[in-house]
């Protein structure tokens, strides 16, 4: 394909590198800051199978997101795995020219020797597992299922046995929550090939009764793992990486720490977002999408779905989360409205 493309750079000059794409809003967890029961519980209305972008309109989409430069995709949701065949669409995606890296990130509860294995051999290359304490009470109380915390562990087991180029722990601290469980993380990933990443509790979504006293931040998690390890900062991979990375100073490996409400990281964000129904979202706390599903299925050609993304990519401004820090912690006016939700978007 040829399309007639510019390059591409938003209204704060930031290009169009990533996109994560939504595969499902459904999830077999239930964590407190991103799906909390009391709202998705039994009467929560899901998107119905219909509603759903095919592999072939997804692979479409990320074909014509290669022409403006896009190069690494995340499978995300709501819990990728609950999709079926995701294996098929990862080698969809993967051979496709342009697409150097192939990402999922995923809670592992589903993941079992076999499937690493087949996406592995599909063509995905990283993998973010989603841990929040090794505590069993803790991991019940966030994750509010009773998927056996073993599950998950042995799901992060296989990844490491398939030879993934990367397998990453994501953990979301919140105070008085799992802060506690920072330090035996900590231990239980030293020395063994993952990188254990620290995620600030963030605002996402409409539901999670976000505080800025709930955040444990970059520096506090720096400082307590400091108490027992020496940790020393690690230039970034590349421009606009989003985790700080620190190695352990005795050699045992590296961490990364997400600090979005403390350091927000908005000038380097050049990451876009594809909902599960095909909407282009420009930031993680956006009221609302742009529908290219519409385009697909009306039959427009590539290059009218093409001129289409580059002119909302043109037209973006977002700096949530920075507004929000220069104004100390409280949110800002857009979130008056209502923000999407972490699990349709992808987070
Ligand atoms: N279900 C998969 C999982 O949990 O890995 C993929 C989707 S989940 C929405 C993606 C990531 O968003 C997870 O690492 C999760 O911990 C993170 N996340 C969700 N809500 C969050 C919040 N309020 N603050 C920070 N991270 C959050
Ligand atoms: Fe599900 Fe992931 Fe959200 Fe937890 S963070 S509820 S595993 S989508
Ligand atoms: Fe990007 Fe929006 Fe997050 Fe800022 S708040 S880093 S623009 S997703």
């Amino acid at each position: 394909m040829t399309l007639k493309v510019n390059a591409i750079l938003d209204q704060r000059l930031r290009p169009l590198s990533d996109l994560r794409i939504s595969v499902t809003d459904r999830c077999n967890f239930r964590c407190g800051y991103c799906m909390p029961r009391d709202i998705f519980g039994k009467g929560y209305k899901f998107l119905k199978q219909t509603q759903l972008l095919t592999f072939e309109e997804i692979q479409r989409l990320v074909a014509i997101f290669t022409e403006y430069g896009v190069s690494k995709i995340r499978l995300t949701g709501g819990e990728p795995l609950l999709r079926r065949d995701i294996e098929k669409l990862v080698q969809m995606l993967a051979k496709l020219e342009g697409i150097n890296d192939v990402a999922m990130t995923t809670n592992a509860s589903l993941l079992t020797r076999e499937r690493a294995e087949q996406l592995k051999e599909a063509g995905l290359n990283r993998l973010n597992i989603s841990l929040d304490a090794l505590d069993r009470d803790i991991y019940q109380q966030i994750n509010e299922i009773n998927v056996p915390l073993s599950d998950v562990l042995n799901g992060i087991e296989y990844a490491l046995e398939a030879g993934y180029s990367s397998v990453k722990v994501n953990m979301v601290v919140q105070k008085g929550v799992n802060h506690t469980d920072i330090l035996p993380m900590a231990r239980h990933f030293r020395n063994t090939g993952v990188i254990l990443r620290f995620i600030e509790f963030m605002d996402v979504g409409n539901h999670n009764d976000w505080s800025l006293d709930q955040v444990f931040t970059a520096a506090e998690i720096v400082a307590h793992i400091n108490e027992e390890f020496s940790l020393e900062p690690v230039e970034a991979n590349y421009h606009g990486e989003v985790a700080k990375r620190w190695h352990y100073s005795d050699g045992a490996g590296e961490i990364g720490i997400i600090s979005s409400i403390s350091q927000p990281f908005c000038g380097g964000c050049s990451r876009a977002r594809l909902s599960a129904v095909g909407e282009l979202f420009t930031c993680l706390f956006a009221n609302a999408g742009f529908d290219l599903r519409s385009l697909l299925r009306a039959g427009h050609d590539d290059q009218v779905i093409a001129n289409r993304i580059g002119q909302i990519w043109r037209r973006r401004d977002d700096q949530y989360s920075e507004v929000r820090s220069s104004q100390g912690g409280s949110a800002p006016s857009s979130s008056v409205k209502r923000k999407v939700e972490m699990s349709y978007i992808g987070g």
